[in-house]
């Protein structure tokens, strides 16, 4: 697939070399982490005006694929603000259903974790392929775009023929084995931040995607380990203008993980879109109390779907101010 950015005339150079580095027949990114001399030496058979060079010259030890100078726009092949919400993990056919009857009307995208990713082994670790059938069989009689996490290489061909939106949960941001095979989809990729990752390091796993050939990443800024025992973590809103002026790709807010409780969710999700958020990615279940797994973060399905309501006035009045 060639996406519009590597054909942008402003980067002459870079189709060539995307061709290029997939035939591994040209020295280039594979050097980035190189001296600036060794990098150049290597690559003098490359336009010194490429938008990689410039960014590596500028600023060697950050990510460059993922820069603005690089990527000139959004890579990402969906409208924003994106809403999603759906529990966090796929229990039943009912559950889904209800789920996806009341959220319908407001989003399409339905998350729902069929691989879960516990801290503890003895949990429920999502139902896993019995959950894919199930999926299957739901999607021929509902219209919904599935969000879900993929937590090993191996998931992805039968995960890839339910899902809209693959999800590379926190555990896994730094899994490069699954972000190289992750960037060989073409489906876009949701990257959630790890529990200490900082923002160098976030973007440096975004690296391993677009170079892999899939520039589609949409980062999820999801909370940070803290000495606050209080919430579960502590959503970093900094991450959204920080983030937002160094890179075009988008950042979603998942205020669920990043707070923990139900009464905080909606207020910090408020906050994010404020920050400039291109959207929330939130749990929400038909009955939240009896949720399988993170029962206390879950927002019943009214309460999401006003969430999303008021996120998308907040979005239309900061648009409309122009801010
Ligand atoms: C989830 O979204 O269900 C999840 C497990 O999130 P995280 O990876 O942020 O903990
Ligand atoms: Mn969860």
């Amino acid at each position: 697939m060639i996406y519009d950015f590597l054909l942008d005339p402003t980067h002459h150079g870079f189709k060539t070399w995307f061709k290029n580095t997939k035939k591994n027949n040209r020295p280039c990114i594979n050097h980035i982490n190189m001296p600036t001399r060794m990098l150049l030496e290597s690559i003098n058979s490359i336009d010194h005006q490429h938008p990689c060079i410039k960014h590596f010259e500028k600023k060697p030890n950050w990510p460059c694929l993922t820069s603005k100078d690089f990527m000139p726009k959004n890579p990402c092949e969906l409208s924003f603000p994106l809403m999603i919400g759906g529990p966090c993990s796929l229990e039943s056919k009912q559950q889904l259903t209800q789920t996806i009857h009341q959220l319908y009307p407001i989003t399409k995208y339905i998350r729902a974790g069929i691989y879960k990713p516990r801290t503890n082994a003895h949990q429920f670790q999502g139902l896993g392929p019995a959950g894919v059938e199930l999926i299957h069989d739901l999607k021929q009689t509902h219209h919904f775009q599935l969000v879900s996490e993929i937590t090993c290489p191996s998931q992805i061909e039968g995960m890839s023929k339910i899902c809209s939106i693959f999800q590379v949960g926190t555990r896994n941001m730094s899994n490069t084995a699954l972000l190289k095979a992750l960037g060989q989809t073409d489906l876009p990729i949701i990257l959630k931040r790890s529990l200490s990752g900082t923002y160098e390091e976030w973007l440096q796993s975004a690296e391993y995607i677009i170079k892999a050939g899939n520039p589609q990443v949409i980062l999820c800024e999801r909370g940070i380990r803290t000495f606050e025992p209080a919430t579960r973590n502590t959503f970093d809103i900094n991450a959204i203008p920080y983030l937002k002026a160094k890179t075009n790709l988008p950042i979603i807010a998942d205020t669920s993980h990043g707070t923990g409780h139900r009464h905080l969710v909606a207020p910090i999700a408020l906050a994010a879109i404020t920050a400039g958020a291109d959207g929330l990615l939130i749990e929400a279940h038909p009955t939240p109390l009896t949720s399988i797994t993170d029962a206390n973060q879950a927002l019943s399905i009214e309460e999401c779907s006003a969430l999303f309501n008021q996120a998308q006035a907040l979005v239309d009045f900061l648009e409309s101010n122009n801010t």
